[in-house]
């Protein structure tokens, strides 16, 4: 099985999840006392998240760059980053890296065309939900999306001021489903957590729709393109 490389911190409350889900994973396809082999490159996220708001993508692109050589130079053989945001400067982090680069939207949209599904909702940060990026890559594969016509202010602040810092509120889960309701009323089939965090709030259990929970799906991929 190769080493994964994981690009994490952007927030450690998700990467926890990723560590968990890889090893469930990796013990559910190998069994027994399998886990497994995982590098982690947990960032500060603070001056992330102000790079961000301050559009200053060349320099976190620059600093994702160097997080992603230094695991290929420890060991790393297959690469993830546990965001959904930053693969906005998933060009730059990958320059100059040989190993593959999972990207997270790529087995989300698999997962939601195998279950024959052709028109989703997308929630996550504001710059997931309107930046393109990830609706182009859905759009490349075949999914139309749908994003929140209105909240989007608020649905990214749940993300940034609580579930990144480990608050879960009933409030918070009562904006998301209530998203989720408008866009079923729009035909979306099924809703994508597009946002690594989301998880913590929204699960089939409380929504109206199907969701997909990117988290889980990407460490999955993540697991089997460490045993392909
Ligand atoms: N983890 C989040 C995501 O999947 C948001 C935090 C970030 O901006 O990276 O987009």
């Amino acid at each position: 099985m190769k080493t994964i490389g994981l690009i994490g911190g952007m927030s450690w409350e998700s990467t926890a999840h990723y560590y968990r889900i890889l090893n469930q994973e990796t013990a559910r396809r190998l069994s027994g006392l399998h886990s497994a082999p995982v590098l982690i490159h947990s960032l500060d996220f603070a001056p992330i998240a102000q790079m961000q708001s301050e559009g200053r993508w060349d320099e976190a692109g620059a600093l994702l760059n160097r997080a992603a050589r230094r695991l290929v130079a420890a060991g790393a053989e297959v690469l993830g980053l546990a965001t959904n945001t930053m693969h906005v400067v998933g060009d730059a982090l990958t320059e100059g890296i040989e190993v593959p680069f999972i990207h997270i939207a790529d087995p989300t949209a698999e997962a939601l065309l195998a279950d024959g599904f052709d028109t989703v909702g997308l929630l996550g940060t504001r710059f997931t939900m309107e930046m393109g990026f990830y609706r182009d890559r859905l759009t490349a594969r075949g999914l139309h999306s749908l994003i929140p016509e209105v909240d989007r202010t608020n649905l990214n602040g749940i993300i940034y001021d609580e579930l990144c810092r480990g608050i879960v509120r009933d409030d918070s889960r009562r904006v998301y489903v209530g998203a989720i309701d408008k866009l079923a009323a729009r035909g979306a089939q099924a809703i994508i957590l597009g946002c690594t965090e989301i998880g913590m709030l929204i699960d089939d259990a409380v929504s109206p729709l199907p969701v997909y929970d990117t988290t889980d799906l990407h460490a999955r991929a993540l697991i089997e393109a460490a045993l392909r």
